[in-house]
């Protein structure tokens, strides 16, 4: 241990080497609250060229190295794991440059979210990627989980947000393809490789990201309907009604927003309580006649018995009003006992048997627990929370085992969004083959043979 430390010292100087006290409890664990450990060390890069020479030394000496973004990850994979010496990006932040004519962006992976879309933004363009964490992940991060969110309907997921990515390999080796192009078919597209691998095959340390024009016209409602199967259909009309435009089509369950109005006091929006609640978004356009079309749409909705009572935001403060109903599970955790949580996706066609089968296994087992339901629905995705006030490890690994099990029989996936991480290892099986599982294996021994960067996340170690 002295030899790698002494190694580092020298390379990066004591003021980006931290051990043992000096390490702020950021660095110990993400926001899933999995299990932790304490770093050996935690290491500060500035550039490229010192995360480079930090992985050759950790390799060289064959110690293990967790990659740290934000710490917003919601599957134990930043957690330090025993003997593991931790490589925050947050020294290497920054928008580097907005290209206008090439409409992109380039900027360093420690980059908080916000400050990029800030970036875009000022420069008269949108960032495609948003979630809720945008205050402190990092889009390094971003690109390590292949994060979703909240715009994925129009803009894709950050896979398709990505044109160009510098990456630094577990032997401390440089790629580099800050690619601005739309169309570069030179051979394998490598970049693709990275993105959602949950930093098991290289540390992102540049990012090159496509802009978007800025939306106009921007219209929000809150709409109360009474089965998923309106839901879909409201969903369906408006997208072909107005093709293109809808941003955010997300969904809560009435026992999701019973928890909103009754434990976080958010003002009951509608007289009678529904099965869901949707909060809808759609850029208009700046015709003078757009904002009219929104709300002539919903009107006919409703005439026709397919949304039973709607809210549309006259100004940015009734936007944010119906954003807090859908941001208000950050703070559920105050309130509910201990229990599992999870992120599936489903196909759209399943989701009403999957959620009325999670209600009925859930509520059978487990008599007094609290199932939550809500997301990101027009993708297929969404987010679940069982709580019981008997939690303990033992029931948690029962909730697994009986909502993956649900997830499994209607043809889902156990991880829609957050990656797999630590706490999804043991169930990746259920959404993966064995032949896929072999092709992921080979990719890692490939790309890391010895093992360096963080082992036993997404797959077993070997
Ligand atoms: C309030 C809240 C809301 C959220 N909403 C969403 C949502 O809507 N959609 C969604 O997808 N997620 C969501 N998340 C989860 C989380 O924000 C995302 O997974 C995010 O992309 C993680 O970024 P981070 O910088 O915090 O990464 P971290 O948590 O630091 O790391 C996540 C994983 O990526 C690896 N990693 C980090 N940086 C790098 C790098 N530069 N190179 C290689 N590997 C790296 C880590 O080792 C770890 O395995 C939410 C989380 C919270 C707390």
């Amino acid at each position: 241990m002295t030899t790698v430390l002494d190694a580092l010292l020298t390379e990066l100087g004591t003021e980006c080497v931290r051990t043992g006290r000096d390490i702020p409890d950021r660095n110990f664990g993400d926001a899933s609250g999995a299990r932790q450990h304490s770093p050996l060390a935690v290491l500060l890069p500035r550039s490229t060229e010192e995360v480079s020479r930090c992985l050759a030394i950790c390799h060289a000496h064959g110690y293990r190295v967790v990659p740290q973004g934000g710490m917003t990850g919601l599957a134990g994979g930043a957690n330090p794991q025993e003997n593991e010496i931790a490589l925050s990006l947050e020294r290497m932040a920054g928008v580097e440059e907005i290209d206008r004519d090439s409409a992109t962006l380039t900027a360093l992976a420690g980059t908080p979210l916000t400050v990029i879309q800030s970036a875009a933004e000022e420069a008269g363009f949108l960032c495609g990627i948003d979630l809720g964490a945008r205050g402190t992940c990092t889009i390094g991060g971003n690109v390590a989980t292949n994060a979703g969110g909240n715009q994925v309907l129009r803009y894709g997921m950050t896979r398709r947000n990505v044109l160009g990515l510098e990456v630094v390999l577990a032997d401390g080796r440089v790629l580099r393809s800050l690619n601005k192009m739309m169309k570069n078919n030179a051979g394998y597209d490598w970049t693709q490789l990275f993105i959602g691998s949950e930093g098991t095959l290289g540390i992102v340390t540049r990012v090159v990201l496509p802009l978007h024009p800025r939306p106009k016209g921007l219209a929000s409602a809150l709409c109360a309907v009474d089965s998923f199967g309106d839901a879909l259909a409201v969903l369906r009309r408006f997208d072909s009604r107005f093709p293109g435009r809808l941003l955010v089509f997300e969904a809560m369950w009435r026992e999701y927003m019973d928890v909103a109005i009754d434990r976080s006091r958010l003002a009951q929006p509608f007289a009678d309580r529904h099965e869901i609640t949707l909060l809808i978004e759609a850029a208009m356009g700046d015709d003078p006649g757009a904002e009219d079309a929104f709300a002539e749409a919903l009107a006919e909705f409703i005439d026709e018995g397919l949304i039973k009572d709607a809210l549309i935001a006259q100004s940015g403060s009734d936007r944010k009003k119906f954003w807090a109903y859908r941001e208000a599970n950050y703070e559920f955790d105050r309130f509910l006992p201990k229990g599992s949580h999870f992120d599936v996706s489903i196909p759209l066609s399943k989701m009403a048997e999957a959620v009325d089968l999670l209600r009925l296994r859930s509520r059978a087992q487990w008599p007094d627990s609290v199932l939550i339901v809500f997301g990101h629905v027009a993708d297929s995705n969404i987010h679940l929370s069982l709580s019981d006030e008997g939690y303990d490890e033992a029931v948690g690994q029962k909730m697994n085992a009986a909502v993956y099990g649900v997830v499994s029989e209607v043809g889902g996936t156990i991880s829609a969004e957050h990656g797999i991480g630590v706490l999804k290892r043991p169930y990746l099986s259920m959404s993966r083959t064995a032949p896929e599982l072999d092709l992921m294996k080979t990719l890692k021994d490939a790309l890391d043979p010895k093992g360096i960067l963080n082992l036993g996340r997404v797959l077993a170690p070997a």
